[in-house]
């Protein structure tokens, strides 16, 4: 199965759609059917359909539900040991960001199909942190109140489309922003992760471990980075923010099983296909 995003409950799905369950017991037949051969018609005001509306599930261990999402940032270059990888100085540099479009999101136990023009997707495991009440220039002291919850993500890469941007200084969006990029683990709240400054993080590659590292070591915290990230751009509910990779990033073939874990918070398994 091959699915990026859960969407909203059918009924939003479309206007006709919607009226038509509001109205099905007590409207004649004529009508409901009038409505339903409405229902690929664009909602009022709108040329084409709405696009669905992104969302990441709630663990049912927290109640469930659905987190939407409105965009999602990434952290580059957070941890010193992938920083010096990479080839970069990590004591030289304020946290840069990039970003991923909000459907690039593989929601948990899907597949991922490996995507076209590359030969080196590479896995990066971090942790995701779901911004639930927004605001500019946030106080560090304050950040971590603005978060509805976490989760374990993974940031993956056509490394070889990011070498050659970075390399001819041009953007690395279609290195990082490309469809099925962002796999993502279930959010459990908060309160699950009262202080999000350890835990192990860890990925495994059919059952190997491959990247394993602590919170401890992001050179930016995760209250550091809401801060900063604040200044640069209004941080809004439905927000994720993608806290970057240690080391160990590496590339993955299809048919691999990639199976992160981030103490804590949860998992995110994903198979490359
Ligand atoms: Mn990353």
């Amino acid at each position: 199965m091959i699915a990026n995003t859960s969407t909203l409950p059918a009924p939003l799905k479309s206007n006709a759609f919607a009226l038509t369950n509001a109205f099905a017991w007590n409207r004649p037949a004529c009508m409901v059917r009038a409505l339903f051969l409405l229902k690929d018609r664009p909602m009022p005001g709108y040329v084409i359909a709405p696009p669905p509306v992104s969302s990441v599930p709630v663990a049912t261990t927290a109640g469930g539900g659905a987190f939407p999402v409105r965009r999602v940032f990434c952290v580059g270059r957070n941890y010193a040991e992938h920083a010096r990888e990479m080839g970069a100085d990590p004591d030289r540099e304020l946290p840069f960001f990039f970003t991923k479009p909000a459907d690039a999101l593989v929601i948990n136990d899907a597949d991922m199909p490996y995507p076209s023009l590359t030969s080196n997707l590479h896995h990066e495991m971090e942790l995701v942190v779901a911004i639930g009440t927004g605001g500019k220039d946030i106080a560090e002291a304050d950040a971590l109140s603005h978060v509805w919850g976490y989760a374990a993500g993974l940031d993956m890469t056509r490394r070889d489309l990011q070498n050659a941007a970075k390399k001819e200084g041009k953007p690395w969006d279609m290195g990082k922003g490309f469809d099925h990029s962002a796999p993502i683990g279930s959010i459990v709240p908060a309160s699950a992760l009262p202080n999000p400054t350890a835990g192990k993080i860890e990925l495994k590659v059919n059952g190997i471990v491959r990247q394993t590292s602590d919170l401890s070591k992001l050179i930016w915290s995760v209250a550091e980075t809401i801060a900063y990230l604040s200044k640069l751009v209004e941080l809004a509910p439905g927000d994720l923010i993608f806290t970057g990779t240690p080391e160990g990033v590496a590339a993955v073939v299809k048919g691999d099983l990639l199976e992160g874990t981030v103490e804590g918070v949860g998992s995110v398994t994903v198979k490359i296909v």
